[in-house]
């Protein structure tokens, strides 16, 4: 139990393994995990207007509109005050955003206490996010050769045919990655500025890497 708010980002490309890390610190520190994206690909599936108005942008693999997201974002975090904190995927990934963020959580007289930057070359995330399958149903992740399902292309947990995110085709990533480079990458340096920057390798195994991550969190959160 954190005796008081604690909030954390994480920060990498796409396929950086920000989700699986993310729901492993929110058990682990009982903060809420926050994935915009996932937020996005609900209101997506139910068809709802801001779902109709993100599917074009996610599918070429641009951005959502910072007042789309920012909207979504205010919602969930003014009906959710009394959370004990977040962790933060895929939010912030622009200049604009991280204004947000900083508002809204001084309004609640929080702040952004570490930014956890997972790091993984390019190729390695390529290979990751084309073998990617996700279940619609209950959104576990698998990957087709480093995570495969007992059943190939089958969901082990509730037995749902898995997909693969529009957006996970190899020309789509690509496009992200750039995305990432022009808009989010920019970030580090102002949490590098601000001294609660922590990097970490993300190109080894899951459980190493929440390892890692929890020590360059060092007393963080304790
Ligand atoms: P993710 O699952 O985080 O990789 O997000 C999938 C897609 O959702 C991204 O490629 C964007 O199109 C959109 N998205 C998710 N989070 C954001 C955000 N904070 N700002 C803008 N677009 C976002």
């Amino acid at each position: 139990m954190v005796s008081r708010a604690l909030d954390v980002l994480l920060l990498g490309p796409p396929g950086a393994g920000k989700g699986t890390q993310a729901k492993r610190i929110a058990a682990a520190f009982e903060v809420l995990h926050i994935s915009t994206g996932d937020m996005l690909r609900d209101e997506v599936a139910k068809g709802s207007g801001l779902g109709q108005e993100a599917k074009e942008y996610m599918n070429r693999g641009d951005l959502v509109p910072d007042a789309l997201v920012g909207k979504m974002l205010t919602k969930l975090l003014h009906s959710r005050r009394g959370a004990l904190g977040c962790v933060y995927d895929g939010y912030p990934r622009t200049t604009a955003q991280e204004a947000l963020l900083e508002d809204l959580l001084a309004e609640l007289n929080r702040r952004v206490d570490v930014a956890l930057y997972l790091d993984v070359p390019d190729r390695e995330l390529l290979a990751r996010i084309t073998g990617r399958r996700s279940c619609p149903s209950c959104g576990a992740v698998y990957h087709v050769a480093t995570q495969p399902p007992r059943t190939e292309g089958v969901c082990d947990a509730c037995g749902t045919t898995l997909v693969q995110r529009d957006d996970d085709k190899a020309a789509v990533v690509r496009e992200r990655l750039k995305v990432y480079r022009k808009h989010t990458a920019p970030l580090l340096k102002l949490y590098e500025d601000r001294g609660i920057l922590r990097e970490v390798d993300g190109a080894v195994n899951p459980d190493e890497v929440f390892k890692r991550l929890r020590e360059a969190m060092g007393s963080i959160g304790k």
